[in-house]
């Protein structure tokens, strides 16, 4: 017998770069638990590939082409889902790239701009929308909301030639903190995830490095780098009313390597 609060039947759920890697394990896990599911992501070939993936669970799935960087597409976007599914209960807030990982002290200012604009502006677009959303429902008298984002171990650990990707990922750790404070009284959670190595398209070049694999799996207590299966969980359980009362918090899901 399954446990009832994890049934996810009725719930709407927007993941950000929910086309590949963790945000499809998000979104997977989500929709085998019952949510509907509304994906972005900028490539209309990953969009469709996701899609014929998340339909074989038999929920509503859409996929929308959207550049989180820029603020009015994401609006136009949110709007689209909006009117596509009623509603939005969950917003994870999950699109992401690596920098361009120079030295730091050869970073471009259009280096940190194009870093800055989808992992930090991106993100806070997205979640503004959902915010704004949430509120009103609370207003409405249907207060319920979880705003989740995918942050990184290298917010608290020194990543070379990717201090513009790592200030993104720490400044969302503040950003969530304020959230949890203010949505609070909408009913509104806010959480954030903390992935440390996972297998994705992000990290493919380094996993090409068996040099790089050795050194960092004997690093990893549980001997392997996360999958975005690793992700589904969690996912489920943010987005039920079993973690009601849970906010303000950070999940680290790493293998143990922070600890090691
Ligand atoms: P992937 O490259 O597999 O996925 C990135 C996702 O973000 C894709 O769906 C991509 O879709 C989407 N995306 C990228 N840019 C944009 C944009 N401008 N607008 C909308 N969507 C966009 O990488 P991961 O799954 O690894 O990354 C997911 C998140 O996890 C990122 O925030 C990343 O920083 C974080 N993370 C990853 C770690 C890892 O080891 N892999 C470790 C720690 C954190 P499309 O290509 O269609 O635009």
């Amino acid at each position: 017998m399954s446990y009832p609060p994890f049934d996810l039947s009725g719930r709407v759920v927007l993941v950000t770069g929910g086309n590949a890697g963790i945000g499809l394990g998000f979104a997977e896990g989500l929709a085998r638990a019952g949510a509907d599911i509304c994906i972005w992501g900028t490539s209309e070939a990953r969009n469709a590939e996701a899609l014929e993936k998340l339909s074989a669970q038999g929920r509503r799935v859409a996929a929308l082409r959207c550049d989180v960087s820029d603020k009015a597409e994401v609006e136009r976007s949110f709007a689209a889902t909006l009117e596509q599914f009623g509603r939005v209960d969950g917003c994870f807030a999950n699109a992401g790239i690596m920098s361009v990982q120079r030295p730091f002290h050869e970073m471009t200012e259009a280096d940190l701009d194009r870093t800055f604009g989808v992992n930090l502006k991106g993100a806070m677009f997205t979640l503004q929308c959902a915010a704004l959303h949430m509120k009103q429902r609370a207003e409405a008298g249907d207060p319920f909301g979880r705003l989740v984002v995918t942050s990184s171990l290298s917010a608290v650990s020194g990543l070379a030639r990717g201090e513009d990707y790592a200030a993104t990922k720490g400044a969302m750790l503040s950003v969530m903190r304020g959230l949890c404070v203010e949505y609070a009284r909408y009913g509104v959670t806010a959480n954030s995830i903390v992935p440390g190595w996972i297998e994705t398209a992000m990290t493919g070049p380094l996993l090409e490095s068996d040099k790089f694999v050795k050194a960092v799996t004997a690093r990893i207590p549980l001997r392997r780098f996360g999958k975005p299966e690793d992700f589904a969980g969690i996912a489920v359980y943010l987005m039920s009313t079993a973690s009601a009362h849970h906010t303000g918090d950070q999940f680290t899901i790493d293998g143990g390597y922070q600890n090691f």
